[in-house]
């Protein structure tokens, strides 16, 4: 079996001498131009090069990634099966990350933070959780697992999806026809989606005023899901009371964006999930063993749905 793997980075060798390891049988390699063809392409935004002098003889891509929209955003070879990443160590990180920004927000941290600069001993007012709902939009393999983290605080949780859900604990409204009770619904808004030509730039000045009034917006998922001046003016009338962003349209965040330096906006640098090489490599030679075993392994990526 040959095995090629591609990552934009220069962390190659790691992923080779796993593979080496776990899969002694394998003839793993890093892509050069003109290779020999490969059974299979380990890839992270791979060049259109290789998609076109390999595509069409692969018997599998696998993403290494959750999101596959840079991935889609190539010219793929038609009929070659995709999969992608499923939790792999991320979802446990992304609740974490999304329960810090609620809670931070939720017990006025940020006020409590300035204080402490002051030397100001205040209490700030009282807030009742109940006043906070959470809406959690994509109830995936991240989205589930980050509802049900919220949802172990005692806040109310709605979730959004495209197909309807049933999750412990979690108020479930599903496709474009519940989107605005969904929205009516929440206060603190998680952005896990993927992204696609029906995702992209769903977070607008339209969906801002849906939601109820001193929101706040969690966007872990996808810059390019948000539409930046319409947040910066929901800030400014105050609709929208703050938010956390780990994502962004240009990574890295260009220096100048009017996020870096407004007070009520937090922001990382696309950290909220850091893919785990020890779990990403066992997940996708697990898929792969399925697959070259003739099984339909998880993660199996649809491109007429885009993820
Ligand atoms: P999944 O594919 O498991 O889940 C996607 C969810 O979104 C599903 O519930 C799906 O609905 C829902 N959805 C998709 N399209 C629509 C739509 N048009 N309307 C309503 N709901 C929709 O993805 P993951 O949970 O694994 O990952 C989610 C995203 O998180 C990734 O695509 C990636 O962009 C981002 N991510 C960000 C990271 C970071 O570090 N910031 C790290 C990893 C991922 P249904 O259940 O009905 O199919």
């Amino acid at each position: 079996m040959k095995i090629l793997v591609y990552t934009d980075s220069d962390a190659l060798q790691p992923w080779l001498d796993a593979i080496r390891l776990h899969l002694p049988q394998a003839d793993a390699s890093g892509w050069t131009p003109g290779m020999a063809q490969a059974d299979y392409a380990l890839v992270w935004k791979p060049p259109q090069q290789l998609l076109d002098e390999q595509g069409a003889g692969l018997k599998a891509i696998f993403n290494m990634g959750a999101g596959v929209d840079a991935l889609f955003a190539r010219r793929l070879p038609p009929g070659v099966p995709v999969l992608r990443l499923e939790d792999a160590g991320m979802a446990v990180q992304m609740a974490e990350y999304v329960c810090h920004a609620v809670i931070d927000h939720f017990r006025d941290l940020a006020p409590y933070r300035a204080q402490q600069s002051a030397g100001v001993w205040a209490q700030q007012p009282l807030r009742l959780r109940s006043d906070f709902p959470v809406g959690v939009m994509g109830l995936g393999v991240l989205g589930e697992r980050v509802a049900q983290a919220v949802a172990q605080f005692d806040f109310p949780v709605r979730g959004w999806s495209r197909s309807p859900k049933q999750i412990a604990g979690v108020d479930c409204y599903a496709g474009s026809a519940q989107l605005p009770a969904f929205l009516r619904a929440t206060r603190i808004l998680v952005n896990l989606l993927p992204l696609t030509p029906q995702t992209e730039n769903i977070i607008d000045a339209s969906l801002l005023a849906q939601l109820q009034p001193g929101a706040y917006v969690i966007n872990v998922a996808r810059g390019a899901h948000l539409v930046d001046t319409d947040l910066l003016a929901a800030l400014d009338s105050g609709q929208v009371a703050g938010a956390t962003l780990d994502v962004f349209r240009s990574e890295p965040l260009p220096a100048g964006h009017p996020f870096w330096q407004h007070p009520r906006i937090r922001i990382t640098p696309h950290s909220s999930a850091r893919t785990l090489p020890e779990e990403t490599l066992q997940q996708i030679l697990h898929k792969l063993q399925a697959f070259a075993a003739g099984e339909k392994p998880g993660g199996m990526v649809y491109a007429d749905r885009g993820y």
